[in-house]
């Protein structure tokens, strides 16, 4: 059985008072579910988040970080410093950071290699351009993502590994893939990662959804068999929104 984790990831959004507030909300409306539920606010409010979460089951998890250990890297947080303040699962390669912070997919190889080193987990991030997609080349650009920043892994690294594909025409565009365009890639990625690992590694990866997710369209997109759940932007910042989509897996 895979876990179903449904994540909102905040962005740059929030700040301190107006990030407890949400927590609040959120954990006083939370539906009893056997999904896993996690919210990434922005650095600066992780720890208050934590400290806010401290008997709830939703987790926090962080948007980004460094490879390097520690050092003079101006601007930037460590696996460590996440750890340090009990978040220990990070989101990697969003396509945000790659578009306007030019993460490369061998920047990302290396985040997602000290996250793991770390024993942290990692929700790694991917998904084409529409130039891409209008191309029909959405397959290969998937292929060669997965590719380059994951299948370096030994087999073992898989258990802390969970997948988000984010079509990037998809980002907060309101635009969503149809529940039938995100099965067809999630199952080629699941077969990718089958033919390259095994099958019994395929099977047990979590592989979420995200791109203009919403109450309105999440449990037909959740009702596909290669959905494990979702990693929502938008939505995730209004608390009745989240609970309808956390209510729809
Ligand atoms: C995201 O940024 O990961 C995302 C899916 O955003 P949105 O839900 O707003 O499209």
């Amino acid at each position: 059985m895979r876990n179903k984790i449904v994540a909102g990831n905040w962005k740059m959004n929030k700040n301190l008072s107006e990030t407890e507030s949400l927590l609040r909300e959120l954990s006083a409306k939370l539906p009893d579910t056997d999904a896993e539920v996690m919210v990434a606010p922005t650095f600066v409010n992780l720890s208050g988040a934590v400290h806010c979460l401290e008997s709830s089951i939703i987790q926090v998890i962080a948007q980004n970080m460094h490879f390097a250990e520690s050092g003079a890297f101006t601007g930037e947080i460590s696996a460590d410093m996440l750890l340090n303040i009990e978040v220990d699962t990070v989101i990697i390669g969003h396509s945000e950071r790659r578009a306007l912070f030019g993460e490369t997919d061998e920047i990302l190889a290396k985040k997602v290699k000290a996250a793991l080193a770390k024993n942290m987990r990692v929700m790694f991030c991917f998904g084409e351009e529409l130039g891409d997609r209008k191309s029909e080349n959405q397959f290969n650009i998937v292929e060669s993502q997965l590719k380059n920043a994951l299948f370096n892994l030994d087999a073992d690294s898989w258990s802390r590994l969970v997948l988000a594909y984010e079509p990037v025409w998809a980002i907060g565009t309101g635009e969503t893939a149809s529940p039938e365009q995100a099965q067809e890639m999630h199952a080629f990625i699941r077969n990718t990662i089958s033919q390259t690992y095994s099958a019994d590694i395929a099977e047990r990866v979590s592989i979420l959804y995200g791109g203009s997710v919403k109450p309105s369209n999440a449990k037909e997109i959740f009702s596909k068999p290669d959905v494990d759940g979702g990693l929502i932007g938008g939505a995730s910042l209004v608390a009745d929104d989240f609970v309808g989509i956390i209510k729809s897996i």
